[in-house]
């Protein structure tokens, strides 16, 4: 299959995935193989949205918030996502891609604020559009922001991007005879009490028939194998 399965994509990048092998922070090497898958899908002529998370550099409920106002942590975790976003942008840049950073907190100094319909014109431009900010509320997350933006922009599918290749009927770390699906229900997921996003984010998308899909960023090129279609990671649908 050489045509993308997609004409618009929301791709959602975990914080933690930028550190690579690092303990924090964001890890050159990581980024640019990042940069480079999504620059191969950019290639194939698909709209690219991506949300960035924050976990790299600070997380709300994380041991470095302890005794912390939650939403202040929260909203530092918000401006760590607003770095990891400038980051991916300037990287982006870098191998000759046009990208937009729009933040859904107002840092007009820094980057221009979210507005819909702007997004839409730079996605019809061909530039990918990075999400910063999450959905610019304390006690939400970079996974309800994916399923928030993707359902905005009318994207098709939200590409979940993570270190783990798709979702396990057990945690495959700790269970060698977890099995990967390759596709299941929004329903399965819940009955079976599999952990795809969180709840929030979980339920936004099925309300919004916006298909999830669980694949590794790790994998070189797994990313323009998922938008071509092939049977890489877990496919989650209504
Ligand atoms: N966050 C928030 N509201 C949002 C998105 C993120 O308050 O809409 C905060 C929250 O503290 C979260 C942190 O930003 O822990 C980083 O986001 P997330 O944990 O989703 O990042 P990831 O797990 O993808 O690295």
């Amino acid at each position: 299959m050489t045509q993308p399965a997609y004409k618009r994509v929301l791709l959602k990048l975990s914080g933690e995935a930028l550190m690579g092998d690092d303990a924090y922070g964001i890890n050159r090497a990581t980024i640019e193989s990042m940069v480079a898958d999504v620059a191969e899908v950019a290639k194939l002529g698909v709209e690219l949205a991506i949300v960035i998370g924050g976990g790299n550099i600070f997380r709300g409920v994380a041991p470095g918030a302890q005794g912390m106002d939650r939403a202040t942590a929260d909203y530092m975790g918000m401006l760590a996502t607003v770095m990891n976003s400038l980051a991916l942008a300037d990287a982006m840049r870098q191998v000759g891609l046009t990208a937009r950073v729009m933040s859904a907190i107002g840092i007009e100094q820094v980057v221009e604020p979210y507005v819909r319909p702007k997004a839409l014109q730079y996605l019809e431009e061909g530039k990918i559009v990075v999400f910063a900010a999450g959905t610019g509320n304390p006690f939400f997350t970079t996974d309800t922001a994916a399923a928030l933006r993707g359902s905005e922009i009318g994207a098709e599918i939200v590409l979940k991007a993570t270190k783990v290749d798709g979702v396990y009927s057990a945690d495959p770390k700790k269970d060698p005879g977890a099995t990967r699906y390759s596709t299941i229900t929004f329903d399965e997921a819940i009955s079976k009490h599999l952990q795809v996003m969180d709840a929030t984010a979980f339920a936004l998308c099925r309300d919004q028939k916006l298909p999830i899909k669980v694949f590794s960023i790790v994998k070189p090129g797994a990313l323009k194998r998922v938008v071509l279609g092939d049977d890489e990671g877990t496919l989650v649908h209504l």
